[in-house]
C-alpha cells in the first residue's frame, strides 16, 4: 500500500459533504473508519440520515478520489448502528455551518420530531436568538428546513439532516 491510513484520512477530507459543500465529510463525521488490510483499504461510513439522497453521491464521490489517487482496491462499506448524530459533527463543521447561515442540528434526540412535522426551538445562526419560526419543512434542499428569526427577521435554513 502507497497511502498509510493517515494519508487516506486526509484525502478523504478532500470530499465535500454534497448538502454543505464547505463542510467535508470527515468534519461531518460520516467516514467512520479507514482500514488498511493486506489486499484492500476499507472505509467505513455511516449516512447522516438514511433518507438522505446526497448519501449515494458520497459513495459515489469517495470511490472516485480514492480511483483518482490510484488506490484501485478499495471498499466502501456503510453502517447503520450506530446512526448517525450530531455529536459526531466537528466542532469545526458546526461553525463552517453557522457561518453560511445554516443553524447546525440543535441536538442529538428529538431532532426526528422535526422530520415527522414537530417544531422545535432553532437558533438563529446570526443572533443566535430563539425566537424564530418554521417558514417551511423543505428549505434549498430536502435535508434542509426554513426558519425565520423574528428579531433579525432574517430566514435561513436549519439543517434537520439526522
Ligand atoms: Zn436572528
Amino acid at each position: 500500500m502507497m497511502y498509510s491510513e493517515k494519508e487516506i484520512w486526509s484525502i478523504l477530507e478532500e470530499v465535500e459533504d454534497p448538502e454543505i459543500p464547505i463542510i467535508n465529510v470527515v468534519e461531518m463525521g460520516i467516514v467512520r473508519g479507514v482500514k488498511i488490510n493486506e489486499e484492500n483499504v476499507e472505509v467505513t461510513i455511516t449516512p447522516t440520515y438514511s433518507g438522505c439522497p446526497a448519501m449515494k453521491t458520497i459513495e459515489d464521490d469517495i470511490a472516485e478520489i480514492l480511483r483518482e489517487k490510484k488506490i484501485g482496491n478499495f471498499h466502501i462499506k456503510t453502517v447503520l448502528s450506530p446512526a448517525w448524530t450530531t455529536d459526531w459533527m466537528t466542532d469545526v463543521a458546526k461553525e463552517k455551518l453557522r457561518s453560511t447561515g445554516i443553524a447546525p442540528p440543535e441536538q442529538t434526540s428529538g431532532d426526528k420530531g422535526l422530520l415527522m412535522g414537530k417544531v422545535r426551538d432553532v437558533s438563529c445562526p446570526r443572533c443566535r436568538s430563539k425566537n424564530t419560526q418554521l417558514i417551511s419543512q423543505f428549505g434549498t434542499t430536502a435535508c434542509k428546513a426554513l426558519y425565520k428569526c423574528n428579531d433579525c427577521l432574517d430566514p435561513f435554513d436549519y439543517f434537520k439532516c439526522i
